[in-house]
């Protein structure tokens, strides 16, 4: 509706490459959706610069002098694209009624951003962009995001299916989020946890145009392991499991050597002995991994650390100062 102000949130760890391109399309979009009556024209663009150390954050601040229709924020330091998102969203909260989060590079199909508006018309408070296939990515990218996904599905975590963090929600549903105060943050697994009516909308994801990707290989693989361990305790009871069957193999191996032994059989070298320090040796590291993980994420959430600190803000006046929202 015209009234509803709409904020689309665009986390940028150095991204000077696409930032130009990203908000003149960002922009004309705002644009077409104020002309169709979609949304209000108080709708905005909000960058949080995410600790760049490139020129991001002049291109920001140039544009935002250029036009009113774009905010931003500047983290202190890098603290990640998920924190930057939770900056993002907290930023946005008392100024808007829509927040869509899109990633700077827009490999997401950003004029799906309408048909999200309308799904949020229609009653939903969360509105998950899911793509359509995974044409785009590489043979190695797409094998392992679906194991992840399969995984965490048989973990039990409330993943969507080849949803990444390009999504819509309402205010009441971000406010929601926002009582998440977990450091660990895995946003896929805690937007399905706030609950409210939602629904997806599909889209084509196109290869990066310009920069190149901030997840390497190695923090790709530590945000699947946060996602897991985060979420699920079931690798925990995993060892348990696993603990049991060695105890039983144990027993088979006693059975066997006590047969050995009034048989008056000789034991047979060493090979199998050493075979079964080495094995059990790994077995008990990998366990210890395992719950060092968790007492690792304890010990980070105990220490309960502010998430980012915001080191300036543009072109966002305090909304007490306005008319209300509603
Ligand atoms: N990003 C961020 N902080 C980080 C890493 C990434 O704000 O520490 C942002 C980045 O600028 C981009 C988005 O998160 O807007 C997604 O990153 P990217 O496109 O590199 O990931 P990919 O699409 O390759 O998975
Ligand atoms: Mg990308």
């Amino acid at each position: 509706m015209i009234n509803d102000v709409l904020y689309i949130v665009v986390p940028c760890d150095n991204e000077q490459e696409v930032l130009p391109g990203t908000n003149e399309r960002l922009l004309s979009l705002l644009d077409s959706l104020v002309e169709a009556q979609k949304v209000s024209p108080r709708s905005r663009v909000l960058y949080v610069d995410d600790g760049s150390t490139d020129e991001s954050w002049s291109i920001i601040s140039g544009m935002a002098a250029s036009d009113t229709r774009v905010t931003a924020i500047k983290l202190a330091a890098n603290a990640g694209h998920q924190n930057a998102l939770m900056a993002g969203l907290e930023a946005a909260l008392p100024h808007a009624h829509i927040m869509v989060t899109i990633d700077a590079d827009l490999q997401d199909d950003c004029t799906v951003i309408e048909q999200m508006v309308d799904r949020y018309e229609g009653g939903c408070d969360v509105v998950y962009g899911v793509r359509r296939d995974r044409k785009s990515d590489s043979w190695f990218k797409r094998t392992t995001a679906q194991a992840f996904y399969r995984l965490m599905h048989k973990l039990d975590v409330p993943t969507v299916y080849n949803h990444a963090d390009f999504r819509l929600m309402s205010s009441r549903a971000v406010a929601q989020l926002m009582r998440y105060r977990e450091r660990n943050l895995f946003l896929r697994g805690i937007v399905p946890l706030v609950g409210y009516r939602s629904d997806n909308v599909y889209y084509d994801r196109s290869a990066r145009t310009a920069g190149k990707s901030k997840y390497p290989l190695g923090k790709m693989m530590s945000f699947a392991v946060d996602g897991i361990t985060s979420f699920s305790i079931r690798p925990v009871r995993m060892v348990f499991t696993l603990g049991l069957i060695f105890l039983f193999i144990a027993l088979c191996m006693l059975t066997y050597v006590l047969i050995a032994y009034f048989t008056h059989r000789a034991v047979s070298g060493w090979a199998s002995l050493i075979l079964s320090l080495w094995f059990i040796g790994g077995c008990v590291l990998m366990s210890l991994g395992i719950v060092g993980e968790y007492i690792g994420k304890i010990y980070i959430e105990v220490k309960d650390r502010p998430r980012y600190n915001v080191e300036q803000t543009v072109n966002l006046t305090d909304p007490k100062k306005h008319q209300s929202l509603d």
